[in-house]
């Protein structure tokens, strides 16, 4: 399959891997975040087809500021791995032409797909979402088991990768569940960095344009204070952790 199903491009990206990115917003999503800030990526259909190389075309046109600022092309959605053949191809292209890879994925698939496609990435940045299963249950309708699976295959494939973690008060803010996670990722070796993002807002009017009721309607974002103590509990475990 050549063509795959976009939402949207972005091509001076900064917030998904090192440097300047390209970064293709991948279209469908099997999980239902209550935070989602793309909920019009969910349905695969509901975006645009486009062709590899028309998107190759896009992305060498801005190779020489990638290049320079040491960054790469962002695979992100959605969930880029519902479309694997696509991605592989774009990959595969990505790396003849000699451009760094990363692809922002929550985890959730088989670690044989994955597997597959693993090879052509330089960086996976990998959304852990909640470390306690009910409760990632609660938050995205699915159970965190494959995610923490392909967590363990990224080490066992010597895969480096970041670990993002939304920071969202009452939901994922619990220093137990914090600290769980830390336990679990402090000894990994191919782990470089944790990246934890305070909760917002900014797709709220999304989930109402789309006719969807918004859960977390109310919510404020976390303190600066409840950041740092998050990050802290990294830290002290010997992890890099940057606040976004
Ligand atoms: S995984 Fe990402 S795109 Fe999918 S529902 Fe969650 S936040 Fe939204």
């Amino acid at each position: 399959m050549g063509k795959g199903w976009i939402h949207s491009v972005e091509s001076l990206g900064t917030q998904d891997g090192p440097g300047i990115r390209y970064v293709i917003f991948t279209q469908g999503c099997p999980l239902r975040c209550k935070y989602c800030h793309n909920p019009d990526t969910w349905c695969m259909v509901d975006g645009e087809q486009i062709e590899v190389e028309e998107l190759m075309e896009k992305i060498l046109r801005c190779k020489v500021y990638i290049d320079k600022s040491g960054g790469g092309v962002t695979i992100s959605g959605g969930e880029p791995t519902l479309q694997l053949e696509f991605i592989d191809k774009l990959l595969t292209r990505c790396k003849e032409e000699g451009i760094h890879t990363a692809v922002d994925t929550s985890g959730y698939l088989d670690r044989d797909d994955f597997k597959k496609v693993l090879e052509k990435i330089d960086l996976v940045l990998l959304d852990i979402k909640q470390i306690d299963d009910l409760k990632h249950q609660e938050l995205t309708g699915v159970s965190n088991e494959k995610i923490l699976d392909i967590l363990k295959l990224l080490e066992e494939e010597k895969q480096d990768f970041w670990v993002r973690y939304v920071i969202v008060p009452g939901i994922s803010d619990d220093i137990e569940d914090v600290k769980k996670l830390s336990n679990l990722l402090a000894p990994l070796k191919y782990l470089k960095k944790v990246e934890l993002l305070p909760y917002h807002q900014l797709g709220v009017h999304k989930w109402k344009d789309l006719g969807m009721k918004y859960e977390l309607e109310g919510l404020e974002p976390p303190s600066r204070e409840k950041m740092e103590e998050v990050q802290s509990i990294f830290v002290d475990q010997g992890i890099e952790a940057v606040i976004k």
